[in-house]
């Protein structure tokens, strides 16, 4: 989420309408007066509100046509701003605050924007709890008691309620202090937002820069280590870009003329063309001297050793029809640059300049492995309560993809003993380490014991659906991503984190990934707070727009949706629901799954 306060805490409160949100903050705000607090109160109104009355000076001023009005005295001032076009963001009010004379700031309303909040609950009013729906609840303050670990307040205990605010507002201070409010989504203190997460992991890792030269096909999906500049021209010489006859271009003027030679291609004319001859020419056939102009077989008439021009003389355009030496790449021009991917096109290039090898960064070598004791390797008869494992499998074609080796130790049983040698073993074969499964809250224990001893691992919670734990770090040198076990949130979380890591370690200079706008042609159910990856279809419709629908169920183990889609549907924290015909944003799968 990108809603940033700068220095001054953020609280708000979540709460049906009818819980007394407004009551609660007007005996709240004396008694944070009280404790030295200045507090702003940022309010969000559903409806057009009228702040100054009909008949004062400033209100018809505004209605005269001031699109800012301030008005000031000795105790207060107000600018009244007129917002016509568009809705100012939760965002620019916050800017538009003096944070300079604050300690902290208040909001009422804006209830879908990720930032902390208290959930306000009261039974009579009849309604569902807030916070198993949105994870920006620190605490809840109710007339009766929630299942939940979250710390839980007395509605009505008006001081329990101002020394809790006071105590977020000392511990945001605090944290500030010790620099760490920098690492986490301003707003979710405990979570990271994906492009923070991705920041941070790219930060983290450093081109390995190794290099060989490897003939043409070794190249293909490899990165140039350098720019490759063409050794020739192509073509290498002028030549006839079709069947027919060539002239010169100073003797258009003729109403026949000598046919006096027929070169094919490969081979050549040697002698100059003289005014009032023609040669024959075939497709790339190299154009004798003087002969600059070429025209196409199917408007000439040969008889005999003469040849006649149907077009006649003004339709021919001295030059037409010829191919220069050096057009598509000159000698010494780049034509592959250093950190490019040597794809289709680029091999065929290369090829037509007559290279053979060329210099690449040397393929990442890859360490996976899978965990949990329900993990089954497929061809295994299947026990009871097991899962066959497809991570393994779909992390090796995503990798292929993008040109990794791959070294596969496995399925590694639940013990310390075995996760251990495999980790020291994969960080002293590998570049980079995946495994999946055993990063989630509840998880056993001595995985992250185990990382934390060989490594220097941070087990992060990503404001993501779906692959919200994500843990990443360096064991001895290697940087290793321990990644969710759902299947679904393993492809999100490596086509999010670990790709573009991995392109950077190859030597890829700021690979971004492909995304567009599309119209949304259902309604996209999502949850504010975090970044949703839904699976989509996209296609283009008969106006030309491109268009998505979801591919069903989304449930993070249903792989059959990653299957089904090509694309992921990306909706931003702050957005609760897209309804059919809004924008939304997808990322096209087709090149990288
Ligand atoms: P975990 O993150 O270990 O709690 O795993 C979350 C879910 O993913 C569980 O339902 C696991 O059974 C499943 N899972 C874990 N590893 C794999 C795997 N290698 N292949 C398929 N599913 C897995
Ligand atoms: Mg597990």
């Amino acid at each position: 989420m990108s809603l940033t306060t700068a220095s001054i805490p953020l609280l708000g409160f979540a709460a049906y309408s009818g819980t007394g949100k407004t009551t609660l903050l007007e005996k709240l705000l004396p008694k944070l007066n009280e404790m030295g607090l200045k507090v702003a109160v940022i309010k969000h109104a559903h409806h057009n509100f009228d702040i100054d009355q009909e008949g004062k000076d400033s209100y018809r001023l505004r209605k005269a046509g001031a699109s800012q009005m301030l008005i000031s005295s000795r105790f207060r001032n107000a600018l009244i701003t007129e917002t016509p076009d568009e809705e100012t963001t939760c965002q620019q009010l916050i800017n538009k605050l003096d944070q300079t004379e604050l300690d902290l700031i208040l909001i009422e309303g804006f209830k879908q924007l990720p930032y902390t909040k208290i959930e306000l609950h009261r039974d009579e009013v009849g309604k569902p709890w807030i916070f198993p729906e949105d994870n920006n609840i620190i605490a809840i303050a109710s007339d009766s008691k929630a299942e939940s670990d979250l710390p839980q307040m007395d509605i009505n205990d008006t001081d329990v309620i101002t020394a809790f605010i006071v105590e977020y507002v000392k511990q945001h201070q605090h944290k500030q202090q010790s620099d760490l409010s920098a690492n986490c989504d301003e707003l979710s203190p405990a979570f990271l937002s994906v492009s923070q997460g991705r920041a941070k992991i790219l930060e983290a890792i450093t081109p390995l820069n190794s290099q060989s030269n490897v003939s043409l096909v070794e190249s293909i999906n490899a990165l140039a280590a350098q720019d490759i500049l063409s050794p020739i021209n192509v073509p290498q010489h002028n030549n006839s870009a079709m069947d027919g006859y060539v002239i010169c271009g100073d003797d258009l003027e003729r109403d026949s003329y000598t046919v006096v030679a027929e070169i094919m291609a490969g081979h050549s004319y040697d002698l100059p063309l003289q005014h009032g001859e023609a040669a024959k020419i075939m497709t790339g056939a190299p154009v004798p001297k003087n002969g600059n102009t070429v025209i196409m077989r199917e408007q000439a008439t040969q008889k005999d050793n003469q040849v006649r021009f149907d077009a006649g003389k003004s339709g021919i355009r001295k030059g037409q029809n010829v191919r220069l030496a050096g057009e598509d790449l000159a000698i010494d021009q780049t034509c592959v640059t250093k950190g490019s991917r040597i794809t289709t096109p680029e091999v065929g290039m290369l090829a037509s300049l007559g290279i053979a090898s060329i210099p690449v960064f040397n393929k990442i070598k890859v360490a996976i492995f899978s965990t949990g004791d329900e993990v089954q390797a497929p061809g295994e008869t299947q026990k009871a309560n097991s899962i066959y494992d497809s991570n393994r499998f779909t992390l090796t074609a995503l990798l292929q993809k993008i040109g990794c080796e791959v070294i596969d130790f496995g399925i590694i049983e639940d013990s310390e003993a075995a996760l251990e040698s495999t980790l020291s073993q994969a960080s002293q074969q590998a570049d980079m380490i995946l495994s999946s499964g055993g990063v989630s809250v509840g998880d056993a224990d001595y995985i992250k014991t185990i990382l934390d001893k060989l490594g220097n691992i941070n087990f992060w919670r990503i404001n993501m659906r779906p692959g919200r734990p994500l843990a990443f770090g360096h064991i001895g040198d290697t940087p290793f991503f321990g990644l969710p076990g759902n299947p679904v949130a393993v492809m999100v979380a490596f086509l999010q984190f670990v790709e573009p890591a991995l392109r950077k370690l190859q030597g890829e200079d700021n690979w971004q990934p492909e995304t567009f706008t599309a119209i949304a042609k259902e309604f996209i159910r999502s949850r504010t707070g975090r970044t949703e990856y839904s699976r989509g279809i996209y296609s283009i419709n008969q106006n030309g727009q491109m268009e998505v629908v979801t591919t069903g169920k989304q449930g993070s183990g249903i792989l059959r949706s990653m299957s089904e889609a090509n694309c992921l549907i990306e909706v931003q924290p702050e957005v609760e629901s897209v309804d059919i015909g809004q924008k939304v944003t997808i990322i096209p799968l087709n090149s990288r799954v």
